[in-house]
């Protein structure tokens, strides 16, 4: 499946080190209600038969706590349904952080205001994951025409200052010759934004009757091909892997180097790995974001990370040219931006194809299941025998 030319070869990436016991992020919803109807919501609040619940405040603290221990956990993703609707979310923040560990919460954004945000941050809020895309709004607009709504909260969130901002992108046949304005503007708009990601639309099953229809996927070659056809010379650094396929990739992530509107290089795998190997040494654990808040480097500490690795040279160049053309560009400094895919399961041979060291892993009866894989665990309580067989479903 994956053979595209703009598919980078497995063996020049760095491999995540993340496993179910070690892994920079815990999975937990607090509500299953919404103020969205997404079509194809992979928990359901879009059905008729969805029940809107909170998670009491207690069982809340319980599953972080379990987290915590099982996980080793960087961040706490708070997720739903839309999270900003439960009524104990600044508490719930304000745990987290107690615990030594970020709170991210995973929105569509519309209850967003300045207030919110603002009451969320001195709770100790660390990041903001924003659902934006066309496919939640029934494709009644374009990915061009949202990146007005990714400015406004891009300024929202920034005019509050220190919180990591991720825009979520759910793709099909439908949008995906659209992303590349999604690129363009994150990278004219570094300053705002820190990872974007495009995660393909897939189906859950909620009846044992469902039949999947796979006719508007996409897969991560189609990624490929059309973030190359607007950065031709785009450089990937890390992935994670397929528990099923020897060398699929589930997550393949780019974190580059933007000023002035425009990339300046790569952070190349040798850079994800030396980050992730000190974090672990220093912190004792494995990070999901680069550093506090928004993520930066100036000249210089470009130029001393450039000593050890080569693929910063290229960086410390583009960076000096910069100035070379604008002295005052000595006292900018450079965003660390991060393009991330992240291709949900299928099916292949009638197992899940899930990611191995999934860090979205949610608690479901004591045990850890892939979040996005939850309904089909609750459907058939883990005998994926019964999921149908079909080979396109990948
Ligand atoms: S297995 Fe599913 S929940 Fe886990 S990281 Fe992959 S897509 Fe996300």
């Amino acid at each position: 499946m994956q053979n595209s030319s703009a598919i980078p070869d497995i063996s020049t990436l760095y491999r995540l080190p993340f496993s179910k016991n070690d892994n920079p992020n815990g999975w937990v919803e607090i509500t299953t209600d919404c103020n969205l109807r997404c079509p194809g919501c992979y928990r359901g609040c879009n059905r008729d038969d969805n029940i809107a619940l909170h998670v009491p405040l207690e069982q809340v603290m319980a599953n972080v706590l379990e987290m915590k221990r099982i996980r080793n956990c960087q961040i706490i993703s708070l997720s739903g349904g839309e999270p900003l609707l439960h009524p104990d979310l600044e508490s719930i923040v304000r745990f987290i952080r107690d615990n030594q560990m970020f709170p991210f919460v995973h929105t569509n954004g519309l209850l967003l205001t300045p207030e919110l945000i603002t009451r969320l941050k001195r709770a100790g809020l660390a990041g903001l994951i924003i659902r934006v895309d066309s496919l939640s709004r029934n494709r009644a607009t374009t990915e061009e025409a949202l990146n007005s709504v990714r400015q406004k909260y891009g300024e929202m969130v920034n005019a509050i200052g220190g919180i990591h901002l991720t825009f979520l992108c759910v793709v099909n046949k439908e949008n995906i010759g659209e992303i590349n304005s999604v690129v363009k503007w994150s990278i004219t708009n570094a300053k705002l934004v820190d990872f974007i990601t495009f995660i393909p639309m897939r189906q859950v099953l909620f009846q044992k009757t469902d039949v999947i229809d796979s006719s508007k996927w996409i897969y991560l070659q189609d990624l490929c091909e059309q973030i190359q056809s607007v950065i031709p010379d785009i450089r990937y650094a890390s992935y994670l892997g397929s528990k099923v396929e020897n060398t699929a990739m589930k997550w393949l992530q780019s974190p580059w180097i933007v000023m002035n509107n425009r990339i300046l290089g790569y952070a190349g795998p040798k850079f994800v790995e030396s980050f992730q190997m000190f974090h672990h040494l220093f912190k004792g654990k494995y990070a999901y974001k680069f550093g506090q808040g928004r993520s930066y480097l100036n000249f210089f500490q470009i130029l001393i990370i450039s000593v050890f690795l080569s693929d910063f040279r290229g960086v410390a160049r583009s960076f000096f040219k910069e100035i070379i053309s604008n002295p005052l560009n000595l006292f900018q400094r450079a965003t660390v931006q991060l393009l991330c895919y992240i291709i949900p399961p299928g099916l292949v041979d009638g197992m899940r194809d899930e990611c191995d060291g999934c860090p979205d892993a949610i608690l479901y009866n004591g045990k850890l299941v892939p979040s996005c894989g939850l309904e089909e665990y609750k459907l058939f309580e883990n005998q994926t025998d019964n999921i149908q067989k079909d080979d396109s479903y990948r």
